[in-house]
């Protein structure tokens, strides 16, 4: 626990660095895309909602404890939204209101864990699964993606999986490639882990890891994956569809199909309980209860990500075309992506290299930052590729 908390995130550590730079030389001079802190305001109604509660409720219903589950009523509204979208048949029971997609995930690792058990992700992946998972106690195995998309790497995948797989983490949407699977992918994962699940006479659980899902552009769909395989257990989040990352608000998903339900669910609440959770903040669940399935202005992120990979391109980066989330993946031009960061600090452009992601030579520009911004970076992206040979 001391190392974690004293091993700064590389995210972190460039936002600070940002910060000391602001300080010296303006704000207005550097070009920060390190953190995923959504720029684009929360729709209206999350506000009206709030006020609403305030003025309408009593105090002790507001800001009393909940259920550990969760308000009834979110868990209600919840299911009631997923099934109109997806054509689900959901009910309150298969929801435990969290705060967050990393409580989500936490929670569910520990209730699933067993002495022994690994948890499978594909890189580049969410650097805190590593903590999550090794803190429960298990073996985080990671599978690097299919280089030439990042896609899933079928046959890398059936390697890694082994009778002591207990479940594989997927995020779609994901950061930081902004790779969404497509059905195909999909469908592909599902069958692979049902003959395996079949083969070692278990079930391996599918974690979707989904903060993401709505934040997709060009009209792309994100497949609901408990309608392609059984054993999957979502964790969401509305820090990035409602913009509410501070506010600690998400749920998990276990429906009545997945092997064991009732004991995985009661597993659930026995995690939250042992992780001293209690309940997911009231008023938030109230609000979730009104505005779950309404999204943030997504017009905003698509014109950025248009604008920044339309000109990095351009200027001779290789990027991963990003079909959601808010993430740019870039290749860099020479292999350490550390010191190409060091590089691009000249230019007062701050990127993550995607090393802490599990996938060397590259960095995550987060495009979640003003179109503004974007606009003003490009002359400094141009002359880093100048300075690179790319132009
Ligand atoms: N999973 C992924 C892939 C993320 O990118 C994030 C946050 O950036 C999380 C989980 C945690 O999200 P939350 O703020 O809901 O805990």
């Amino acid at each position: 626990m001391y190392q974690l908390g004293t091993n700064r995130s590389v995210i972190r550590d460039i936002f600070e660095y940002g910060n000391a730079r602001r300080a010296q030389i303006g704000a207005e001079n550097v070009f920060d895309f390190s953190l995923g802190n959504p720029n684009v305001p929360a729709p209206a109604k999350v506000n009206e909602t709030i006020r609403e509660l305030l003025n309408t409720k009593d105090d002790t219903f507001l800001h009393g404890y909940t259920s550990a589950q969760g308000a009834p009523a979110t868990r209600e509204a919840i299911a009631a939204d997923l099934n109109a979208r997806f054509g689900t048949g959901f009910q309150k029971d298969n929801f435990y209101i969290t705060c967050g997609a990393a409580a989500s995930l936490k929670i569910v690792i520990t209730a699933l864990f067993n002495e022994g058990d690994e948890f499978i992700a594909f890189t580049p992946f969410f650097p805190e699964y590593r903590v999550f998972v090794e803190t429960a106690g298990a073996k985080l195995v990671s599978v690097p993606s299919r280089s030439d998309n990042f896609q899933i790497d079928f046959s890398a995948l059936e390697q890694a999986v082994t009778p002591k797989t207990k479940a594989v983490i997927v995020n779609s949407p994901n950061n930081p490639s902004g790779v969404v699977y497509t059905e195909q992918t999909i469908q592909q994962l599902a069958d692979l882990l049902a003959v395996k699940s079949s083969e070692y006479d278990h079930p391996i659980y599918l974690i979707a890891d989904e903060p993401y899902r709505e934040l997709v552009y060009d009209g792309i769909e994100v497949p609901y994956l408990t309608k392609y395989y059984l054993d999957t257990i979502v964790c969401y989040s509305y820090s990035k569809s409602l913009s509410l990352p501070g506010e600690r608000i998400g749920y998990i998903l276990i429906p009545d199909e997945t092997t064991d339900a009732k004991e995985l669910y009661a597993a659930v609440c026995g995690a939250g309980r042992a992780l001293g959770y209690v309940c997911a903040p009231s008023m938030m669940q109230h609000v979730a209860a009104v505005c779950t399935g309404m999204v943030s202005d997504l017009s905003v992120y698509q014109e950025n990500r248009d604008l920044i990979y339309n000109a990095l391109t351009q200027y001779g980066f290789t990027c991963i075309h990003p079909d959601g989330a808010f993430y740019l993946f870039m290749k860099t031009p020479t292999p350490d992506a550390a010191e190409f960061c060091e590089l691009a600090k000249e230019f007062e452009l701050l990127l993550v290299p995607a090393d802490s992601f599990g996938t060397p030579g590259f960095v995550r520009i987060a495009y979640c930052v003003s179109t503004d911004m974007i606009r003003r970076s490009l002359p400094a992206f141009q002359a880093l590729a100048k300075s690179c040979g790319l132009c």
